[in-house]
């Protein structure tokens, strides 16, 4: 499992399903769309550098989870926090 930050999100990647991957979207989606912060080594995505790397320079653009479901193996998740939503779904009747 491979997993990282950006300045708000957590990117989660089940990596033993990218060695079969025929595309490895997610780096070319990333290099499109974001920063190229995930690359591909071995075969596998991995960010291109530290912890303080991603958290500065990652865009939270979510391309990567979003072409690896339709053109990869389902291998991303990124978790969005929201800290204001169970706030928010109250005031409005939500709950
Ligand atoms: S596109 Fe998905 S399955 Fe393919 S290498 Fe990237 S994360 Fe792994």
């Amino acid at each position: 499992m491979i997993e990282f930050e950006e300045r708000t999100i957590k990117v989660i990647i089940d990596d033993s399903k990218c060695l079969d991957c025929k595309t490895h979207v997610c780096a070319e989606a990333c290099k499109t769309y974001d920063r190229g912060i995930l690359v591909i080594k071995d075969g596998k995505p991995t960010p291109a550098g530290d912890a303080e790397f991603t958290k500065r320079v990652g865009t939270e653009c979510l391309a990567c989870e979003y072409e690896c479901w339709f053109r990869g193996n389902k291998a991303i998740k990124i978790e969005v926090p929201i800290p204001e939503l169970d706030e928010y779904r109250r005031k409005h009747g939500l709950t």
